[in-house]
């Protein structure tokens, strides 16, 4: 794992950021630490190996088949509308501000959805595949939930997979029965917010085609949880589906006071509670209990649900002559000149019959965008190589189309702005490096080779240069984070 060392370090600065003032109270783990932790992980990742699914990218696993609305996750067609903000229930790991007490209208990806066509064509202009409601506790807009699904059954037809998430405070058989009759395929049952009891879930098992039960792995309810699986699979329960703790602003003090060991990740997970999520699978495995346990990593989601988002996305704000990389990110290249230089590589351009689409000449900015496949015509020995990356973002406020701002025309009555944000940029100005850069991430050889090749191609003259050379490297490594997807799981530190 040669680059591990840039990515930590940039991780902890962010999650430094992210979590401010409860950084210095939150448990972390010391190098040593981390180094027993991945070896526990790994010894439990081991005894199942064999016996689970692994999926997207090996980023989760599972005992059995998922839900066929995970599978739209995964697939990156899946929308997921918060129908209110508002709960019966008040648990600890909320990542929501239980406190705030107005509720919120219908929203998914920060649009608000008051009417249910509008919604409907948001989901066929998007081709989404399957649609779940949350919350809050969706129960509490148990109307609003029923008029959306019966629009989204009568304009879009069965092709359309929908589930609801409950605690089950409110949940009772008129209302499953309604549910179904409107066509709700799925009911997803968080059993931890009701002190683990079923008795909702199997109500809704006989009425429901499909339930399940879908919780964080609370460390300390590990053995209360493992008594309910041969309960849950009795009863009709056909997946289980584990999360990792993960802490918002909401749960730094509750996480703290409950003693958790928190991990440098995108979203701040929480050490004990995938072990329990790894226990339970080998318990359901060990015992034969026959239930899918799908273990729905934080990693899972960081890189394909939000992967997902920028595909939507993107083709609003992406120019012809930027290219996408394996995980969606717009990446933009350029050179940075006197006119009269950048006009020289556009009559080289020229010359060679490219498509005028292809570069862009920002007179402004002097500088020259051009597509990747037309890297081997800029001179790295006369040109800085200037790498971007974006991501699109929905926004609602209106911006200038100059500013990168896209119009997306839902229907007659609504639209809204997709805007691109950059997320990194890079001068590259070793030609040794930029070829190093082409060959690993445009032309996408081999890493080891590649490294090889930079390191005796760099002009070494002096001791500051091996310095300036390994500085290039890790540099250049970083991008990895926008570039790849990844695989596997997160390394744990
Ligand atoms: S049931 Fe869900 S929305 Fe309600 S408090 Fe618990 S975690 Fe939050």
């Amino acid at each position: 794992m040669p680059y591990d060392k840039v990515i930590k370090d940039s991780d902890i600065e962010y999650i430094r950021e992210q979590t401010g003032w409860a950084y210095q109270d939150m448990k972390w783990l010391s190098k040593e630490e981390a180094v027993k932790a991945g070896s526990e992980r790994n010894a439990l990742l081991q005894s199942v190996s064999g016996r689970v699914i692994k999926h997207f990218n090996e980023s989760k696993i599972s005992t059995g088949p998922l839900s066929p609305g995970c599978m739209t996750c995964g697939k990156g067609t899946w929308s997921c509308i918060f129908i209110g903000s508002l709960c019966t229930a008040n648990c600890f790991y909320c990542p929501q501000d239980r406190k705030q007490k107005k509720d919120e209208p219908p929203n998914e990806s920060g649009l608000i959805f008051n009417d249910p066509d509008d919604y409907v064509d948001y989901l066929e202009k998007f081709k989404f595949k399957g649609v779940s409601f949350s919350g809050g506790e969706p129960f509490l807009k148990f109307k609003e939930v029923l008029a959306f699904i019966k629009k989204i059954r009568k304009r879009l037809g069965r092709g359309i997979y929908i589930w609801v998430y409950t605690n089950g405070d409110l949940v009772d058989e008129k209302k499953l029965k309604a549910l179904k009759q409107a066509g709700l395929n799925e009911i997803r049952f968080d059993i931890a917010a009701r002190k683990y009891s079923l008795k909702a879930a199997k109500m809704a098992a006989g009425i429901i085609d499909r339930v399940t039960v879908e919780i964080p792995a609370v460390p300390e309810d590990y053995e209360i949880l493992k008594k309910c699986l041969p309960k849950m699979k009795a009863m009709g329960v056909a997946h289980l589906n584990l999360h990792q703790l993960n802490a918002t602003e909401q749960c730094f003090r509750p996480f703290i006071d409950h003693g958790y060991t928190f991990l440098h990740q995108p979203n701040i997970a929480v050490l004990e509670s995938e072990m329990t999520a790894l226990r339970i699978v080998k318990d359901v495995l060990d015992n034969n209990i026959g239930l899918s346990v799908n273990y729905c990593t934080p990693v899972y989601k960081h890189r394909f649900q939000k992967k997902a988002y920028r595909k939507r996305f993107q083709p609003y704000i992406k120019e012809k002559y930027e290219d996408l990389t394996e995980s969606e990110f717009i990446r933009r290249l350029s050179v940075q000149d006197k006119p009269a230089n950048l006009k020289e590589i556009v009559r080289a351009f020229q010359k060679s019959k490219c498509d005028g689409g292809l570069w862009f000449f920002d007179e402004r900015e002097n500088k020259l965008f051009f597509h990747p496949s037309l890297l081997d015509k800029i001179d790295s020995g006369r040109h800085n190589l200037i790498v971007n990356y974006y991501t699109p973002m929905l926004t609602t406020v209106p911006g200038k189309e100059d500013e990168g701002v896209k119009e997306v025309v839902l229907n007659a009555r609504r639209k809204f702005m997709v805007e691109r944000n950059l997320l990194h940029e890079l001068t590259i100005d070793n030609p040794a490096a930029v070829k190093f850069f082409q060959e690993l991430f445009i032309e996408k050889k081999n890493e080891r080779d590649v490294l090889k090749r930079f390191y005796s191609d760099y002009d070494l003259k002096t001791k500051a240069d091996v310095n300036e050379m390994m500085n290039e490297k890790d540099n250049i490594c970083y991008l990895k984070t926008w570039e790849f997807v990844g695989s596997g799981l997160y390394e744990i530190y």
